[in-house]
């Protein structure tokens, strides 16, 4: 306030050797406003960031309950697939999982069900357990609550005429999730489906890829997401052919989400 006067002063001033003093102060008025507008940019990318990685937490979300593994000592796992059903993939998986007497939890998208409603069928008429993968497989972040309602909705009543009884899980389109949706989930009740293990398998890696990262990072009571939509998934179906024997050979018994939470011992004594 002073230097504003003090200029204010100094500008009437017939001295020439005063009048640099205007552009100066002006020149460290403006600097001073650059370093605020950057702290606050830094701030707001600093916040955004933050948010982002709060976003793809597995393992918490701003409301409601999630769920990514159980915390067991007992060498159990839930093999989990996402973004189908499609042809054939999720057929070869269903009669690969057949085989090993394996029973899997898939998340599937709505519109992939109204694509193959035969295939959805059968996924339930063989004994796994289905879940919610959002109609539009959109990421869920900066959207409206009525858009993360629609979207349930829509895939829970394809979902029930493709046979689904009992409570359905929602699995978050990439794992991201910021105020909307877990507000929505927990308004209506749902738990938020994560994993421990999330192997990158729609990057088509290779088979040996899969199954060896699948294999490095496993624990007791991990849900581990694979894919059985959304692309071509032949290599997905082959590392869960040699995957369930190895994993078997080490003690792993295969449930379905449900199965494994009744053994989470996290809050018991
Ligand atoms: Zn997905």
């Amino acid at each position: 306030m002073f230097r504003v006067l003090e200029d204010s002063a100094s500008a009437g001033s017939p001295r020439g050797d005063r009048l640099p003093r205007r552009p100066l102060l002006r020149a460290r008025l403006g600097a001073r406003r650059f370093g605020v507008v950057l702290v606050g940019c830094a701030a707001l990318a600093g916040l955004y960031g933050g948010a982002l990685l709060y976003a793809g937490r597995t393992d918490r979300q701003l409301f409601g309950a999630v769920f990514n593994r159980a915390h067991t000592q007992e060498r159990v796992l839930a093999l989990t697939f996402d973004d189908g059903p499609r042809e054939p993939d999720t057929r070869l998986l269903l009669d690969a999982l057949d085989r090993a007497h394996v029973r899997a939890t898939f998340f599937m998208v709505g519109g992939a069900i109204e694509r193959n409603p035969e295939l959805a069928r059968e996924v339930v008429r063989r004994g796994h357990q289905v879940g919610n993968h959002s109609y539009s497989h959109a990421r869920m972040l900066f959207v409206s609550t009525a858009f993360c309602r629609d979207e349930i909705a829509r895939t829970d009543a394809l979902l029930r005429t493709a046979g689904a009884m009992g409570p359905i899980h929602f699995r978050a389109p990439y794992g991201q999730k910021l105020w909307s949706l877990p507000w929505v989930l927990a308004e209506m009740d749902r738990l938020d489906v994560l994993s421990s293990i999330a192997i990158r398998d729609y990057d088509r890696p290779g088979t040996d890829r899969i199954v060896s990262e699948v294999l490095r990072q496993m624990h007791p009571g991990a849900v581990v997401a694979l894919h059985d939509g959304g692309g071509e998934r032949d290599q997905t179906v082959a590392a869960v052919e040699q995957l369930i024997p190895a994993l078997r050979a080490q003690g792993y018994r295969f449930l379905t989400i449900d199965e494994l939470r009744a053994l989470d011992r996290r809050g018991q004594p």
